[in-house]
């Protein structure tokens, strides 16, 4: 029984929506239609997310929200140091669709890299050269 609970207790993957703002219009996704207000997530609500996760333990933290882009929370590179240097958290992985990129600086961009495990992206706008046209306006940038 007391492994039973062990195996209960502990946390294999948890997420953060650091944000739910997005900058993109994708025709499969959900977000156009969210009634919530589109907001950051405050910075003592992250520590307090943090403190927490930090204390439960887990393998591994998304910082991926359910629908938005993390890339729009302009402290998202700090916050994944945070993230990585808290006792406790494994892997520190994040989702993007990276249109944001350009915002961050060059230590940013560093502090990106270098605080993340697995970064995957999602890209869709003029990859191999597709008009907007080919892709059947699928992926629009600019809808915040
Ligand atoms: S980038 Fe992600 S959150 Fe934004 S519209 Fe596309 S699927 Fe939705």
């Amino acid at each position: 029984m007391n492994r039973f609970l062990t195996f209960l207790r502990h946390i294999h993957r948890i997420k953060i929506e650091v944000t739910n703002k997005c900058n993109a219009k994708c025709k499969f996704c959900a977000y156009p239609l969210m009634k919530r207000p589109r907001m950051v997530m405050s910075e003592p609500l992250y520590a307090s997310a943090l403190r927490q996760i930090s204390k439960l333990g887990c393998d591994t933290l998304m910082m991926s929200p359910v629908v938005g882009d993390p890339l729009l929370d302009k402290n998202f590179p700090y916050r994944l140091q945070n993230a990585k240097n808290s006792p406790g958290i494994g892997e520190v992985r994040f989702f993007s669709n990276f249109i944001a990129i350009s915002e961050f600086t060059d230590w940013e961009l560093h502090l990106i890299l270098n605080n993340s495990d697995t970064i995957l992206a999602s890209i869709a706008p003029n990859v191999n050269g597709q008009s907007k046209a080919a892709r059947g306006g699928r992926f629009k940038s600019g809808h915040f």
